[in-house]
């Protein structure tokens, strides 16, 4: 639903006085306005100034009165009283008396004139916004009377030169390398180093450079109206709220429907005019920003304004300076920054101008953290006091979770990395290189670590991967096979090197011009997706109490469950130590890769009838069993869901001729035959092939073994007094009648079994959503599924059209040119892919409202995602092991941040 326009354009204004600071939210106010409010309204001592509301940007962005449908007038002409120049004339007038009452100066005067700074109030972070101006009101005929006042002359024409700079760059639009350079010409001729130290005469001679500079620039006179200036400036800023960069923000956020930009006009305060008293700019915190650790943080910049600041024209000072300079303003920054984190429950950092030994506020904002010292803020306010659990909890920073998962590379050596992939999974590990699966498992098997480095890895590896410390592939995305199997297991793992080559006939691997052969040692980061030669010391974090503290929290307040994918009982053990509550996620092929169980799959496979397929199926029927009986005892009574049978077969042959032959060796069949059956099943889309449920229409004998194997396995289990919850789940569904044909299969076969049994286990049979089909057509599907869990790997995959393989070929440009924010197999693509989760949510649950509904594509374990996964209103994430913690930190806040704004005043 689109808002209409707002049409509050009545100004509020702010001095320090206690009280109520009014009931408009960042929406009116913009984030800025709505701040400076609050903090005026505590007495902090900011400079009086008042905030233009969002209703007057909906003059110039499409509003009423705005250009245009004020019947084509250009918006300058004035006079009829529908004109938004006027109409913003009018409202400006209105408040430039009352700033020039409560400062007793003039604006526009050339005694004593009153200064403004003017600065853009967005009520969102925006890419774009007009930089903020200073010292308007301020004309070459009021220099004079300015000096007088301060009793410093330089500082008044510097005062000028700022004026005309800003308005020339950030209004009229000239150029800022053409300013720079006469910029850098004035303070050559005086041998300069900034220009505080500039004569008077240089910066007036500069100002009416700056002023030429516009003029040839835009062909048009410099116009000396310190209220034109204004009323263009305020134009200027308002209309950035419509800027297509900025349009396209919100869009790409869901964020249309806020209303617009507001501005924050304010009395200028100025740490350029000393007098005897020490002035300047600077910022303040009391928490440092890489440790969390309680102590005075910031920087000081004698003889300068706030934009100084971050402009970083010069080099600042540390602001603990201040204590022995100004011992009264350091005690009053103290207080006031403790004073803001009690009110906005959160560490502060300050924005402060020293005038003449006076402080002045300009702005409180959070306090700049790293994700370590995020989680030390939140537990130490909450322990302070200064804010409760569900305002702490909310301000950790999830990712800080997985770094103390995991050992860490110690770099304070600094090593150069040889080259850099895609970080798949965090961690680090240290070992010699290995090209294949096999020698992994040999040097294992006498004690020795391995990085395990492939072009690309396939399930036959899997032994392989297992036994490697971690691994290394040059091809490949972040839901790649060894991206998701080595983030199942927790193991450090870099995908998509592409820099790296590897020669697998003389067993050495290229990058550039570095050769790393077999034995070779290596050191690799996953979280940064580094790779260092040699052999790197490994430091692993401890596990804080404030970890635990904080997880505490989450799991008190979130409404998501959080399942684990597992496939072992080694898997499902350590998520159960991680905190899951279930497994969402069995994926049952993996369990047909174990030596044992290979090459009877295979021999299935090469089956040519269902005669020999069924004799396989049988042989391998007591080993599946086995796997999901040992499952539900660990699980005792949590629910297990089984995925049947989901990748194309061709994946479980071997694909190099080494292994070709000895797979036939192992038969007893000639190679030929393995090759031509390898040839008959190969596809040239294999993900969009003959794989999930449609490997049960063409073979149903295949769930037909799996789902025996599970009911007996239940009831087995369930006899020796261990509950049992299953689940059964189908793949790649996206026909209704795909599921409600192998349902009927399957619940005829669960009564078959639970009579045999003498049982009566109900089971739960759901299936994957997917294929977009299946998502938009959930309306069909839902009527028999009991559950639905989003398989939003190949969602994504099949919403993009992005290969989840192949991915890492363009994906680092995209992001580089920044077509992509992020890499959709990571975080979820909100907007498309889980536009598909909302309408399949949304359909299935109007025709079942019994659906239970989940996820477990990889997102389930990403902080962002998880939180999209509440509002969709799921009821359970499920994701790997490792990332259990980090999701039910996530599903805590997403609960907390939605009661928080729901009773915030703040979004108003
Ligand atoms: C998915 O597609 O999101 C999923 C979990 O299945 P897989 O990754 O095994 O294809
Ligand atoms: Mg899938």
């Amino acid at each position: 639903m689109k808002n209409s326009p707002p049409t509050d354009r009545t100004l509020r204004f702010f001095s320090p006085r206690k009280g109520d600071p009014g009931s408009d939210g960042v929406s009116v106010l913009g984030e800025k306005g709505w701040r400076l409010l609050q903090m005026a309204s505590l007495e902090a001592p900011v400079p009086p100034g008042l905030v233009l509301p969002a209703g007057l940007s909906s003059l110039f962005n499409g509003g009423k009165g705005a250009r245009g449908s004020a019947g084509g007038n250009d918006g300058k002409q004035g006079g009829h009283g529908t004109n938004p120049r006027e109409i913003l004339k009018a409202e400006l007038e209105k408040g430039l008396v009352h700033l020039e009452e409560k400062t007793g100066k003039k604006f526009g005067d050339a005694k004593h004139p009153l200064l403004l700074s003017l600065r853009c109030s967005p009520p969102c972070h925006l890419p774009r916004k007009m930089e903020t101006l200073v010292n308007l009101g301020l004309t070459e005929a009021g220099v004079p009377g300015l000096a007088k006042y301060n009793g410093n002359e330089q500082a008044a024409w510097d005062a000028y030169r700022r004026m005309v700079e800003g308005y020339g760059i950030h209004v009229l639009g000239v150029a800022a390398d053409g300013m720079e350079e006469l910029r850098g010409q004035a303070l050559e001729d005086e041998g300069a180093e900034a220009e505080h130290q500039l004569s008077p005469k240089a910066l007036k001679n500069l100002a009416t450079a700056f002023r030429h500079s516009c003029e040839e620039e835009t062909g048009v006179p410099w116009n000396e109206d310190p209220m034109t200036q204004l009323l263009d400036a305020l134009e200027k800023g308002f209309r950035a709220w419509n800027d297509p960069s900025s349009r396209a923000f919100r869009l790409e956020r869901g964020l249309e429907s806020l209303p617009g930009m507001a501005m924050v006009l304010q009395a200028m305060v100025s740490g350029t005019r000393d007098g005897d008293r020490d002035g300047g700019a600077g910022q303040f915190s009391m928490r440092v920003p890489a440790t969390g650790e309680k102590k005075p943080q910031g920087q000081y910049l004698s003889m300068a304004l706030g934009t100084d600041l971050t402009a970083g024209i010069r080099m600042t000072d540390p602001v603990a300076s201040l204590e022995s300079r100004n011992p009264e303003v350091f005690s009053q920054l103290t207080e006031w920054c403790g004073a803001l984190e009690r009110h906005f429950r959160d560490a502060q950092d300050l924005s402060f101008v020293v005038e003449r030994g006076e402080l002045f506020l300009l702005d409180s904002v959070p306090a700049p953290r790293s994700p370590k010292a995020s989680l030390r803020i939140a537990v130490e306010l909450e322990a302070e006091g200064v804010c409760d659990e569900k305002n702490a909890l909310v301000l950790v920073n999830p990712g800080v979770i997985e770094e103390y998962m995991h050992p860490v590379l110690d770099k304070s050596a600094h090593p150069s990395a040889l080259t850099k992939g895609l970080p798949a999974s965090p961690g680090s590990a240290v070992g010699e290189v290995v090209f294949f699966a096999e020698h992994a498992e040999e040097l294992a098997a006498r004690g020795l670590k391995t990085i395990l480095v492939r072009h690309e890895t396939t399930p036959e590896d899997i032994d392989g991967l297992k036994v490697a410390e971690g691994i290394v592939t040059a091809h490949g995305g972040m839901t790649s096979h060894a991206a998701v199997v080595a983030r199942g297991m927790g193991k450090c793992c870099i995908v998509g090197a592409g820099e790296v080559r590897v020669d697998y006939l003389v067993n050495e691997m290229f990058i550039g011009n570095t050769v790393i052969k077999k034995g070779d040692w290596i050191s690799i980061d996953g979280t940064t997706g580094e790779i260092f030669p040699g052999e790197l010391p490994q430091v692993q974090p401890a596990l804080e109490g404030r970890v635990a503290k904080v997880l505490e929290w989450a799991d008190a307040h979130r409404k998501l469950r959080v399942y684990a994918n597992a496939d072992n009982v080694e898997d499902a053990q350590h998520a159960l130590e991680k905190g899951a509550e279930g497994i969402g996620l069995c994926r049952t092929e993996h369990m047909f890769f174990q030596l044992d169980r290979i090459p009877i799959f295979r021999k299935m496979i090469l089956s040519i009838d269902e005669t020999g397929r069924s004799a396989a199926l049988a042989e391998l029927m007591p080993f599946q069993r086995r796997d999901f009986m040992e499952m539900f005892r660990v699980m005792e009574g949590k629910p297990v869901t089984i995925r049947l049978l989901d990748p194309p077969l061709n994946e479980f042959l071997p694909k190099g001729i080494r292994s070709q032959t000895r797979m036939a060796r192992a038969m007893d069949i000639p190679v030929e035959t393995v090759q031509q059956r390898i040839e008959t099943l190969s596809e040239n889309n294999p993900m969009m092939g003959h794989r999930g449920c449609r490997l049960a229409v063409t073979y149903p004998e295949i769930y037909q073994m799996q789902v025996r194997a599970i009911v007996e396995a239940a009831c087995i289990v369930k006899k020796e007094g261990v509950a049992v919850q299953p689940e059964i789940m189908v793949p790649l569904v996206s026909e209704a009648r795909e599921l409600s044909m192998l349902r009927a299969q399957i619940e005829e076969l669960i009564d078959q079994v639970n009579e045999e049994m003498s049982e009566s286990i109900s089971f739960r049979i759901g299936t994957m959503v997917e294929t977009p089909r299946a998502a938009i057509f959930s309306r069909s599907i839902a009527p028999y599924a009991d559950f639905y869990s989003f398989g939003t790997n190949d969602l994504t995959q099949m919403t993009y059209g992005f290969s989840r393989d192949d991915i890492s070929i363009f994906l680092p440009l995209y992001l580089e040119k920044s077509v992509l924010e992020s890499d959709p197999f990571i975080e979820l693509d909100q907007n498309g892919t889980g536009r598909l989760v909302e309408i399949a949510v949304e359909e299935g649950r109007q025709v079942n409202p019994e659906i239970k509904l989940g996820i477990c594509g990889e997102h389930g374990g990403e902080p962002g995602s998880v939180k999209f996964f509440h509002r969709t209103g799921l009821d359970y994430v499920s994701c790997s092991p490792f990332r259990i913690p980090v999701a039910r930190l996530a599903a805590g806040q997403a609960a907390v941040e939605e009661e928080l704004a729901a009773n915030s005043k703040r979004n108003g």
